[in-house]
């Protein structure tokens, strides 16, 4: 059974939490004009059917924006919350099936979303925060000498496996010693 099943997790997250993420880390000094980059801009209401999304008005050029314009996240139907679950989880490794499970949505549409923030991430990042918590590689690089056995003793046999030993028995040291200065 999915936990979407028992949970509507989108249900709880809190829109108005959600457009406060994107500017902060789109404009941490302040909203500035996508179109022209000046920082001359006012408020300008909100957006017609999401209350939460900001809309501003650029003095220097008369351009109109709003929170997400310019970004990944703007002109989809899916609400900013989903798009920030769904970089949740892909911060999580989930397939995307998973994501899909989780959210309710099709397997083709997720695709089409962690595609998307994919590409979108590097440039706009607007969350890219929440995939940096997670420190997979060092995770795969210990499980991977442990399935292997034959070829870390290789490794270690050779002058380039030098630095990976002393760093191996480093490690072994720190976890070997944690218990007893604790
Ligand atoms: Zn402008």
């Amino acid at each position: 059974m999915a936990a979407s099943d028992l949970i509507n997790l989108s249900g709880l997250i809190d829109d108005a939490k959600c457009f406060a993420l994107v500017r902060q880390h789109r404009w941490p000094e302040g909203a500035r004009c996508p179109g022209c980059g000046s920082g001359a801009v006012i408020r300008d209401g909100h957006d017609d059917t999401q209350p939460c999304r900001q809309r501003y008005r650029c003095k220097t050029c008369s351009g109109r924006f709003d929170d997400l314009t310019g970004t990944v996240l703007a002109g989809h139907h899916q609400p900013l919350r989903v798009w920030v679950l769904c970089l949740y989880f892909m911060g999580l490794n989930l397939s995307n099936r998973q994501i899909a499970l989780e959210l309710g949505l099709d397997a083709s549409d997720v695709q089409a979303m962690t595609e998307q923030l994919r590409r979108g991430l590097a440039a706009k990042t607007p969350a890219v925060e929440l995939t940096g918590e997670v420190e997979i590689d060092e995770v795969y690089v210990v499980a991977g000498h442990k399935g292997q056995p034959a070829a870390v003793a290789k490794r270690a046999g050779s002058g380039a496996g030098a630095g990976w030993r002393a760093r191996r028995d480093a490690a072994r040291w720190r976890r070997t010693s944690r218990p007893s200065s604790a």
